[in-house]
């Protein structure tokens, strides 16, 4: 058997039409919705994720605004960009690439973001807001595995979903939205500390990896017909290629797509989704800031 192809590029293409009347509506109000970066060192995956987002916001007229600070910079110089972001106008979403140098207290910066600019769902409030389901910014990655999911009409009430990762900004969220009683799925959150993680996998209707182990999921821990979500991006080293190295995600494609019922691949599956759904909760946030006005 081979799986169904979920085409996350695709999919993105299709919500990102749908924001461009919405973009238009907005500057006929003299409102360009704009979108804050700010970039902390030299990290080449940091830099190619901020570019990205940067070309994506662009071609639909949108402003990005990048701010760059060396490796080295402090605590102290990195939330006063935030804070300068948070009171420009122009600005209407905030996104701080991560990872932020070991010796930067992450959830400092993220706590210094305001709410109404966290675009990409991780302060402390947009979260809260998320688990009692009141309006909020959901996180991006989680977010498009959603919207992946539900348009690919994979059936979730009561199925078992499997999530293999619990990180703030992808594993958790994850687990909080499938378990909302319009999915109702029943969840199972894997980590290190679980023991014999295929139990688990095999028993997953829905199962999402994301752990950035490079192939976590091999094609004998896969229920067949199952819908593959995987979320990973790993670098891994490949002499066949120019660059010596290649993308591979948390799951073993090739094996898994035998099994599967649906795969999405990587690349061009849940990447184009978190980058869409960027530009998404920063179109709402400008209209939310229309509103306010
Ligand atoms: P992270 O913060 O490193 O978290 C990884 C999670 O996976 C942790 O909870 C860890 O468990 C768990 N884990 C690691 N190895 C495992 C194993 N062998 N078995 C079971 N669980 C394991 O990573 P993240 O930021 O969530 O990202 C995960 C992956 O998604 C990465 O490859 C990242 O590049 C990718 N990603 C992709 C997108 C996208 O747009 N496509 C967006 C964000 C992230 P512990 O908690 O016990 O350590």
């Amino acid at each position: 058997m081979s799986a169904t192809l979920l085409d996350g590029k695709k999919l993105a293409e299709s919500i990102r039409k749908g924001l461009v009347p919405r973009i238009e509506a907005l500057k006929n109000k003299a409102i360009i919705p704009g979108l804050a970066v700010l970039l902390v060192g030299e990290d080449p995956a940091s830099i190619s994720y901020v570019s990205a987002k940067e070309k994506a916001c662009e071609e639909l007229g949108m402003k990005s605004f990048e701010k760059r600070l060396p490796a080295n910079a402090s605590e102290a110089e990195i939330v006063s960009v935030v804070k300068s972001f948070n009171s420009d106008p122009k600005v209407h979403g905030i996104l701080v690439q991560l990872p932020l140098p070991k010796n930067v207290s992450e959830t400092k910066v993220i706590e210094a973001i305001s709410p109404e600019k966290d675009v990409d769902g991780f302060t402390p409030e947009n979260l809260g807001r998320m688990m009692i389901e009141e309006p909020c910014y959901l996180p991006c990655t989680p977010h498009g595995v959603i919207k992946l999911i539900e348009t690919a009409g994979v059936h979730t009430k009561g199925a078992n979903a499997v999530i293999v990762g619990r990180s703030n900004i992808v594993g958790k969220p994850l687990s909080v939205l499938m378990t909302r009683k319009s999915i109702n799925s029943t969840v199972t959150v894997c980590h290190t500390g679980t023991k014999n993680l295929a139990e688990h996998t095999k028993r997953a209707d829905i199962l999402i990896a994301c752990a950035g182990v490079p192939e976590l999921i091999k094609g004998d821990m896969v229920k067949p017909g199952a819908c593959v979500i995987d979320v990973g991006v790993n670098r891994v080293t490949d002499a066949t290629k120019a660059k010596g190295w290649r993308l591979a995600g948390d799951v073993d494609f090739n094996a898994v797509k035998e099994v599967a019922g649906s795969i999405t691949p990587v690349p061009g599956g849940v990447g184009p989704m978190t980058i869409t759904m960027l530009l998404f909760n920063t179109v709402e946030a400008a209209e939310r800031s229309a509103v306010r006005k």
